[in-house]
């Protein structure tokens, strides 16, 4: 390909609103242009590029035996209301009505209409199991998309749903799905940490992401030094000490505390530390699929009951949330324990309704207006310090099970780099991490509330189990960048290349052109990728653009190298310093071997 018959807008100047590598050099080297906030078009470059990160995927789903399919981008409402999520998904959903007035959906993700599909098409145990997959448009409203690609409005994504006959069968397939990620990301040379995962309001079981460590990551990675453990945080756990049984704890006693309202201010009034006390925070919980007819304070709520569902749904109810008071309460836990799709902090007026105190007095003792949920670490403080639900009144010798017993008890806790590993006891550690992909075993959410079936060995019906598998495409063909650059710019694995190599003549004519022009065709003929630039520029501007394109191999072709007793031209990979001199009658087999030596490594 000639460099002028192709476009490749470079640009020197960086975008102003390109804050990380990869945004900053996609842009630069032409790859990329921006149309509106979040909404990016792929210039020929960057497509080439995309469709290699494309074509691993897909090779790798084809090779588990998952079935390439297409559905709409554009899906009918109503499948989204028999799920459910068309109530709990929210804003980040893309909504619009047609001119029948009919409301539809574009794609966030397509458990909905995968489910459809299967549903229609399936009806004996022999379909089973069925993994169908696709590589497609979605669409988030995400508030604040950022980084270029990583975090844009429309994207490409690569999902995959599997249906199955129970859960064995299931997990069979979970891992096959682990393994082929595994060899995707090693494939485009990325490092990956796959981390266990919050399965969150999906309403699955295990979960795990696959993560690429990052300073400009959203999510905190909790490792363990001695034995590998790797979560991320909204899901990590710790070790717990033990419950106490507080026989030796004096007797309760309230104290006065004259406008002291903060954990801090407690500390400093009582010359103790936070971990002394147990913090109690009211939480409002939207859509909780929980029984709470045993919940105090529950009793005026009335949930809601969807066809297919197993559990009503409150649509909204309130807890108070008590933690040692040194730590943070994880709301992503959280919300997993009460089944919620949401939790926040409550307003300060619905605070001071169900506690009936002033906002900063909530407490665990006495408390009757809601559901006390607790963390583990509440029930292993001796004697602890907490509000009285009065004003300017605290409890102190406070201890779980004889002065409260919570409604529910679970582990709430943040983990931060310090606490002990929860499997060996070594020391956790924090890192930053952007996630690329992401597996699920979906559990029967869908599958049940969209009345999927089919016949078992005995002709009876039964309910499929189903597992949700996504790659972003475009939040992994940017992370290769991140991973692989220097100053000068992309520094691209041969296996997502968007050319393999690049010819430069020093000037596009004579012997030279001659020289260029027929390495070119030999190499194209060989099937190998190769970018002639013919520009009519300095040669310093041709080497700044080949280094910015991050091809991996530079061929130069000048008029000096050609006179020599053995006319060469010299070869350089892209992280090399040196160039090597070549024969041009050399040339074609060197860069054979080298290119289909790199690919069929990463293959
Ligand atoms: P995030 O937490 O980053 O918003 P998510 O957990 O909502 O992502 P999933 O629903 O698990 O994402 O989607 C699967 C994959 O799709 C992600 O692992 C990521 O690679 C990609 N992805 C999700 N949202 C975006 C986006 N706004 N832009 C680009 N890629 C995205
Ligand atoms: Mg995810």
């Amino acid at each position: 390909m000639l460099f002028t018959q192709t476009l490749i807008p470079t640009l020197r100047e960086v975008p102003a609103d390109a804050l990380i590598v990869s945004h900053r050099l996609m842009f630069r080297s032409g790859m990329l242009r921006k149309l509106a906030n979040g909404l990016f078009t792929y210039l020929p470059l960057g497509l080439r590029s995309f469709r290699k990160v494309e074509a691993i995927v897909r090779e790798e789903m084809d090779a588990i035996g998952a079935l390439e399919i297409k559905p709409p981008v554009v899906v009918p409402g109503e499948l989204w209301k028999e799920s459910g999520r068309w109530e709990t998904m929210g804003e980040a959903m893309l909504r619009a009505r047609n001119r029948l007035g009919g409301d539809f959906v574009v794609s966030p993700t397509a458990e909905e209409a995968v489910t459809s599909l299967v549903r229609d098409t399936l009806a004996s145990y022999r379909q089973l199991p069925l993994t169908v997959y696709q590589i497609n448009t979605k669409y988030r409203d995400e508030i604040r998309p950022r980084y270029g690609v990583m975090r844009g409005r429309e994207f490409t994504m690569k999902d995959a749903y599997s249906y199955h006959a129970g859960a064995k069968s299931l997990d069979a397939t979970y891992e096959a799905m682990g393994a082929a990620y595994r060899r995707i990301f090693t494939r485009c040379g990325l490092s990956v940490i796959p981390v266990r995962a919050d399965s969150g309001a999906m309403g699955g079981s295990d979960s795990e992401e696959f993560m690429v460590e990052s300073a400009i990551g959203d999510n905190t990675l909790i490792l363990c030094r001695e034995c590998g453990y790797a979560a991320n945080v909204e899901k990590a756990a710790c070790r717990e000490e033990a419950a106490v049984q507080g026989a030796d704890t004096p007797a309760l006693e309230s104290i006065h505390t004259p406008s002291v309202k903060t954990i801090e201010q407690l500390c400093a009034f009582l010359n103790t530390g936070a971990d002394h006390f147990i913090k109690t925070l009211i939480y409002r919980a939207r859509n909780v699929a929980l029984d709470l007819s045993t919940a105090p304070g529950t009793q005026a709520l009335s949930p809601r009951q969807s066809p297919g569902d197993a559990q009503a749904v409150y649509p909204e109810a309130f807890f108070a949330v008590a933690i040692r008071g040194d730590l943070e309460v994880n709301e992503v836990k959280l919300a997993a324990v009460l089944k919620a799709s949401e939790v926040a902090l409550a307003a300060d007026a619905d605070v001071e309704r169900l506690t009936a105190a002033p906002v900063g007095f909530a407490g665990p003792v006495g408390l009757r207006g809601l559901p006390l949920v607790a963390d583990l670490t509440v029930m292993a403080i001796p004697e602890g310090i907490t509000g009285a639900l009065a004003a300017d009144t605290h409890y102190q010798h406070v201890v779980y099970g004889r002065d409260f017993i919570p409604w529910l008890t679970a582990d709430l806790r943040t983990v931060v780099s310090g606490d002990r590993c929860g499997v060996c006891g070594g020391a956790l550690y924090e890192k930053k991490g952007n996630e690329l992909g992401h597996i699920f075993k979906l559990g029967y959410k869908y599958t049940r509330s969209m009345g999927v079936s089919y016949l078992d060995e005995n002709g009876a019906a039964q309910t499929p189990i189903m597992g949700s598998y996504g790659i972003g495409i475009d939040r992994t063909l940017a992370s290769i960048i991140e991973e692989h650059h220097d100053e000068a710019g992309i520094i691209w694995p041969m296996a997502v290349a968007p050319y393999q190599v690049i010819i430069i003549p020093i000037s596009y004519s004579g012997p030279a052109k001659a020289v260029a022009d027929t390495l070119a065709a030999d190499l194209e003929g060989k099937g190998i990728e190769v970018l002639l630039d013919d520009r009519n520029e300095r040669p310093g501007v041709k080497f700044k653009d080949a280094d910015l394109l991050g091809i991996p191999y530079r061929v130069v072709v000048g008029e000096k190298n050609l006179e020599r007793d053995m006319p060469s031209v010299e070869v350089k990979r892209r992280d090399e310093k040196e160039a090597r001199l070549v024969a041009v009658s050399q040339a074609e087999a060197d860069l054979l071997g080298r290119v289909y030596g790199e690919l069929s490594a990463s293959a």
